[in-house]
């Protein structure tokens, strides 16, 4: 075949599937030309799924008569005049490509009304041409009404899913922009029943409620910057550690008012979370970058799902800070009161130690009666992610601990809990470098495997930060000299024999985190087991001291603490509702 130039409708609907995929598509263009055209009041109207009829009515401030067929062509745009404006770019559109290409490949009712003309325009499009134009006595305002999509691309068309996942599709985009743009009242409806309505509030939390239901949205953290910066500015909701999903799919992000997809973001969010979250288990959030335009480029693809920044890793570092900061300023670390210095606690301990021997030997907070003096505030267990004071009312199999709370039904693992409880323990005392460590009447050698005697060699001195004082005694042979006290009644050499093994093994990331890591594996060894039976009296001591952690509902390794069964989902399982 010799070369030639391709017939316009040809040329456009080839065009036309880079913007109009699918319904979903169509629903996203039509609703960014709204939003650029300022309207504050938007419905939208499917049938099948999209297919048969996609209808956007705004409030927004219409096309001048004389423009409405102009807005039709390809590359026609209100938005912008030179290459140079998209550095200033401000509007979700400016590649002056949706109307043209949805016109090319559906039947298209405009109907619109300048805010400041007499009468407006309706004009109907089929395949690209012009079919109808007449008046309009329509308020100000646009409504675009899409017919029949992909009617004249039967191959497009064979691609299209079931009304419901077509439905999906239009959903999450129309989510998107109400997440976004919390002024505005977005009202949607399929097959002639409405769906979802955004309340128009401006309230990003409303919204969220909307979105998510009432326990999300009124149990998520907006975002708080710990110290804004000019050029980049981080907002939005983050849930706070109890609350999470089995997918990154809920980590939402918008740049400068548009929706996005960034794997690094999404990172720095999930990341901010560490330690928090069970393992698999992700966040949902709901954050919101604004940043000069110039820093951004946003003409990277078609639809815009992918943004170009010109430092990332500032993007990066602001995101993950705002997020890491609202998480511990949210649930912070225990207040000071709860970790007297070393000094004050022991002697305190002396002196109450007669009442509770048991639950001391386990290194756990006093018994309620005593601990939970004037000096811990309650309502420190109200904050998200904290918990609320919870009521000990037995033991299953010596291994779950039965608890009541004002919220409902708790199941906490023992063991899981006590390490969680001695890991933040042990990381507070080694920031003030104040491990308890128990010192060997003898030193004891050991012999270590090549490998294990090189990585204790390299981290002595963080070992050394946890308690064990280790010093080498020629070749693979060192000297336990102490261990910490919370394995301290275990054969030395066994203990450094298994830590060991395991730092080899690397059953742990090491490098960074080789501190927090060795915490794990000592808190994990010197924990009470499943199995052991428990007095109330240690139970309760255990729960007292797993409230006032900062991240109580996950151990150290990422595994939940607890199962909670709230009130309503009681009264649910019971057909009470
Ligand atoms: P773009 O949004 O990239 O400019 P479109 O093809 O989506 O390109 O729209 C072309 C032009 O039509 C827009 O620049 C705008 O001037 C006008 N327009 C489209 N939809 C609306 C609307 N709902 N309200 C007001 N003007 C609109
Ligand atoms: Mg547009």
């Amino acid at each position: 075949m010799p070369i030639h130039v391709l017939p316009p409708d040809v040329a456009s609907q080839i065009a036309a599937g880079e913007v109009v995929e699918r319904p979903a598509s169509v629903v996203k263009e039509l609703v960014e030309n709204s939003i650029d055209a300022g309207a504050r009041d938007i419905r939208v109207e499917t049938r099948a799924g999209g297919k048969q009829l996609i209808r956007v009515r705004d409030d927004g401030c219409g096309i001048p008569a004389a423009e409405v067929e102009l807005a039709f062509h390809r590359h026609s745009t209100s938005k912008l005049t030179s290459a140079d404006d998209l550095t200033r770019i401000t509007t979700l559109g400016f590649r002056g490509e949706a109307l043209a290409s949805i016109g090319a490949v559906s039947r298209v009712t405009l109907d619109t009304r300048a805010a400041d003309e007499e009468v407006g325009a309706r004009l109907r499009f089929e395949g690209g041409r012009v079919i109808e134009r007449g008046g309009s006595g329509r308020p100000p305002g646009t409504t675009v009404t899409v017919e029949d999509l992909f009617f004249n691309v039967p191959a497009r068309r064979k691609f299209l899913r079931s009304d419901r996942t077509e439905r999906r599709h239009i959903d999450a985009w129309l989510t998107r922009y109400a997440l976004a743009y919390p002024d505005l009242r977005l009202t949607v409806s399929h097959d002639g029943r409405v769906t979802f309505r955004s309340p128009g509030s401006g309230a990003l939390r409303d919204v969220l409620i909307a979105v998510y239901g009432l326990e999300v949205g009124a149990a998520a953290l907006e975002i708080v910057a710990d110290r804004p910066s000019a050029d980049i500015t981080v907002t939005g909701f983050v849930s706070p550690p109890s609350i999470h999903r089995a997918g990154r799919g809920f980590i939402i992000l918008f740049v400068n008012g548009r929706w996005i997809q960034d794997a690094s973001l999404t990172y720095a969010i999930v990341q901010a979370y560490q330690t928090l979250l069970p393992a698999g288990r992700y966040p949902l959030a709901v954050v919101m970058v604004h940043l000069p335009p110039a820093d951004v480029d946003v003409n990277v693809h078609p639809t815009k799902a992918e943004v170009r920044f010109r430092d990332g890793d500032a993007v990066f570092r602001a995101v993950q800070r705002a997020v890491r900061y609202t998480l511990l300023e949210r649930a912070p670390v225990p207040p000071a009161s709860v970790q007297p210095a070393a000094g004050i606690e022991s002697a305190r301990r002396d002196r109450l130690a007669h009442l509770a021997p048991a639950a001391r030997q386990l290194g756990l907070a006093q018994p309620a009666s005593v601990g939970r003096g004037a000096d811990i505030p309650l309502e420190s267990g109200a904050e998200a992610g904290r918990l609320p004071p919870l009521r000990v009312i037995g033991q299953v199999r010596a291994t779950y601990i039965v608890a009541e709370g004002p919220e409902g039904l708790y199941l906490i693992d023992q063991h899981a809990a006590h390490e969680r409880v001695l890991f933040e323990k042990l990381l507070a005392e080694r920031k003030r470098a104040a491990v308890p460590s128990q010192a060997l009447l003898e030193p004891r050698p050991v012999e270590l495997s090549p490998e294990a005697a090189s990585l204790l060699t390299a981290h002595r001195e963080t070992l050394a930060s946890l308690g064990f004082r280790v010093e080498p005694f020629g070749g693979r042979t060192f000297l336990v000299r102490a261990v910490p006290a919370l394995v301290a009644d275990e054969e030395p050499q066994q203990v450094l024999e298994d830590l060991a093994t395991a730092l080899e093994l690397g059953d742990e990331p090491l490098g960074e985190q080789i501190a927090e890591s060795v915490a794990r594996w000592v808190c994990k060894r010197a924990a009470i087991k499943a199995g052991q039976v428990l007095t109330v009296e240690e139970m309760e001591g255990l729960i007292r001291s797993l409230e006032q952690c900062a991240s109580p509902r996950t151990c150290p390794h990422g595994r939940p603490t607890m199962i909670h069964l709230s009130v309503s989902r009681l009264a649910h399982e019971f057909g009470r509702t």
